[in-house]
């Protein structure tokens, strides 16, 4: 579920004055009878739930009313989400609406992370694009795109604030779902004093942080605690890696998950336990999503780029938070990741 994304000090600016006016304008020039459907990325974490939600009932409160929310792949959402407000917005990709008078998309880095939503591009009046991945490929007609932002929701918080949505608890809830899942909790690095102030903004409106936090990060089925278990006690150091600064990586199959009946999303939780390695600068998970294809999670405390590593293998992310999806057998994926770790070093 944790994207976890440190954002480090990206380079690149955020949106200029030009990019709010015109997002202003594509969202207050709306018709009446407008379609406005919202996507956000696939396998959606809460940064990307949290503000597509928290946005959406922003536009709710502006008036739009014909207004769906999804996301691309099965119509499943994790457990952990399914109390957020907003959820009456969410449909299946199926019915998103063919031909939307203006899609936005939320936290999405590139069109690979719309999988079959990605055709709603052309087919839109306008796409509006609302992220913070320095990574962003700007394939909107419209961006928000600020690298400096901890989260989606930032950016999302501002536009409602400059089209003068007022905060309430619902959108709250939403956006304090998204902040603390990309800041891990206001820990990471890009936790600045403004995010600490919008935090401050959305606590003013009521809701109960220690409710949301244990929901979100501190709940999970007892099946779930045993898969944990297992699959911790395979994780590997390998203290040479990366150029001595050293690699943490375990693995999941559909066969544990299966074992313990549990959903693949319960996964999502794993790299925070096993990046607390103190040894490895890098850590990994390899998690299969099918026989010879597997989704893996990258992070890093600083030494290693591992949106290098990422990228160099055919994903994305951030600097410390990173992903892609690898091919063949578990050694093989660990095998091309040990491979791109000396090259993606950052200087000091
Ligand atoms: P995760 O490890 O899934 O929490 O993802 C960490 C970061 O990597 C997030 O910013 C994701 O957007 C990005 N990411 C993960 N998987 C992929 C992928 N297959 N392609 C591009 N970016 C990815
Ligand atoms: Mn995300
Ligand atoms: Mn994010």
């Amino acid at each position: 579920m944790s994207e976890s994304a440190e954002v480090g000090t990206a380079a690149g600016a955020g949106p200029t004055d030009t990019d709010w006016a015109a997002a202003l304008a594509a969202v207050r020039g709306l018709p009446a009878d407008a379609r406005v459907q919202l996507i956000c990325h696939v396998n959606p974490d809460g940064d990307a739930l949290g503000t597509m939600l928290g946005f959406g009932l922003g536009l709710r409160r502006l008036g739009v009313r014909q207004l769906r929310a999804t996301f691309p792949g099965p119509p499943v959402l994790p457990e952990p989400f399914r109390w957020l407000p907003g959820l009456e917005l969410l449909v299946g990709q199926d019915d998103a609406y063919p031909e939307p008078d203006l899609v936005i998309c939320f936290d999405v880095a590139s069109e690979s992370r719309l999988g079959d939503l990605a055709d709603r591009l052309d087919k839109a009046g306008t796409a509006l694009v609302l992220d913070h991945h320095a990574s962003n490929t700007r394939f909107g007609d419209l961006h928000l795109v600020d690298p400096h932002a901890a989260a989606t929701s930032v950016v999302a918080q501002e536009l409602l604030d400059r089209l003068g949505v007022p905060l309430d608890a619902e959108i709250a809830t939403c956006f304090y779902v998204a902040l603390s899942t990309d800041t891990g909790s206001f820990r990471f690095e890009a936790t600045t004093p403004a995010v600490h102030r919008l935090a401050a903004r959305l606590l003013a409106t009521g809701i109960r942080p220690g409710d949301i936090s244990r929901r979100i990060f501190d709940t999970r089925p007892f099946g779930a605690v045993r898969l944990f278990g297992e699959v911790m006690l395979r994780a590997r150091l390998e203290p040479a890696a990366a150029a001595g600064r050293g690699l943490v990586w375990t693995y999941a199959t559909r066969e544990d998950l299966a074992r313990h009946d549990q959903p693949a999303y319960v996964l999502e939780a794993l790299i925070d336990s096993v990046r607390c390695t103190a040894e490895a600068d890098v850590s990994c998970v390899v998690k299969q999503v099918d026989a010879a294809e597997w989704a893996v999670s990258l992070r890093s405390k600083g030494a290693v780029d591992v949106s290098a590593v990422a990228v160099a293998l055919g994903g994305g992310g951030h600097r410390f938070a990173a992903g892609f999806t690898g091919r063949g057998t578990v050694d093989e994926v660990v095998d091309r990741i040990r491979g791109e770790l000396a090259g993606a070093l950052l200087p000091g």
